[in-house]
């Protein structure tokens, strides 16, 4: 890859330039950048970032066009995860503040209603677990059940690594899309994570893949990975092929391993979403934790014209995000429609 050069101070793009090239692979052919293309878009200087998040805007618009998914997420089960994730307030390993708490079906079916009312189409249940015991499953059967009876969207969930039967028994539930984050590159996954493997996380998406359910598969930047991971990891989920991809930005939580770890550079951050869209020109790319404290508030917005197609309502798992309505009064002013349910179905 060759540098753009600047002539009298306008910026000239020679054929071989990373831009250039995504503009004819991934606009045009809808091809994804390899990790080593990702790996350019990353180390582009920051007075191309503007061009990059709008190459990204325009892949978006064209291969998956202007609608944004909403989503709502509800905490079943939080704190007392018995795994080590390095990020995570949830591990009952840290010294976090996160304490061990279930929610009732009532509760849970009220959050699903307001998710419901917002617009949203995709309600996901997340447990703080290594994976689901028997105790949770019927849990999860329960809340799916009294759910269906009152509100219309379709339920996914996050509940750590699943057993083939967990997977057929999810499916049956009716259950449409399935989180399991593989969280960073795999060359970085041991720095982040040390009681289980990434393997064993790969394990759980093909078998739900398999089965039939949606998948969604992202992870955490600015964990202290470099950009060779960062493009690598990009490339691991291109491998994947996932659905939908949450890319999540380090909140350094105090009491965890990382918790001393910098804030990415908002231009860092942005730079991100640009080059995780040209890897990944037809998935669902979703703002999910951090964005406030990397991006501020413009955050969104720079987010949703540069790849990004959807949000999360209301409440992250462990910390505040924005309230909704901010959001979708955003997706309003900048005439991007709220995907509808039977889009989806
Ligand atoms: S990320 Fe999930 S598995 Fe890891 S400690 Fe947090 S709740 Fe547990």
């Amino acid at each position: 890859m060759t540098e753009a050069h600047t002539t009298g101070g306008t910026a000239t793009i020679d054929e071989t330039d990373i831009l250039a090239v995504a503009r004819e692979q991934v606009l045009e052919r809808g091809v994804g950048l390899t990790q080593e293309q990702t790996l350019a878009v990353l180390q582009l200087s920051d007075d191309r970032l503007e061009e990059a998040l709008q190459l990204a805007h325009d892949v978006r618009m064209r291969w998956c066009g202007p609608e944004v998914e909403v989503e709502g997420i509800i905490s079943l089960k939080t704190g007392g995860c018995p795994e080590d994730c390095h990020f995570c307030s949830q591990s009952g390993l840290f010294e976090s503040p996160v304490r061990s708490a279930w929610i009732d079906i009532p509760s849970l079916v009220e959050a699903a209603k307001q998710t419901a009312k917002t617009g949203a189409t995709e309600f996901c249940i997340v447990a703080a677990v290594r994976g689901p015991d028997k105790r949770l499953m019927s849990q999860v059967a329960a809340g799916i059940e009294a759910i269906r009876n009152e509100v219309d969207i379709q339920i996914a969930c996050s509940l750590g690594m699943l057993t083939q039967e967990q997977v057929d028994e999810l499916k049956a539930m009716g259950v449409h899309r399935y989180n399991h984050n593989l969280e960073t590159a795999k060359s970085h996954f041991p720095n982040v994570v040390t009681t289980h493997s990434y393997e064993e996380r790969w394990d759980t998406l093909k078998m739900v893949r398999e089965a039939g359910m949606e998948v969604c598969c992202g992870g955490i930047l600015g964990m202290g990975e470099s950009l060779e991971q960062r493009a690598e990891f990009a490339a691991n989920l291109a491998e994947l092929e996932p659905d939908e991809v949450p890319l999540n930005f380090l909140n350094p939580r105090p009491g965890t391993p990382f918790g001393d770890l910098e804030v990415l550079e908002p231009s860092e951050a942005l730079k991100a979403v640009a080059a995780f869209r040209l890897a990944l020109p037809r998935t669902i790319l979703r703002f999910a934790g951090g964005r406030e404290i990397t991006l501020g508030d413009l955050g969104a917005k720079q987010g949703i014209l540069g790849g990004i197609n959807a949000v999360i309502v209301g409440n992250y798992l462990t910390t505040l995000g924005r309230p909704a309505e901010a959001d979708l009064d955003l997706l309003v002013d900048l005439q991007m429609p709220i995907k509808a349910l039977n889009e989806t179905l």
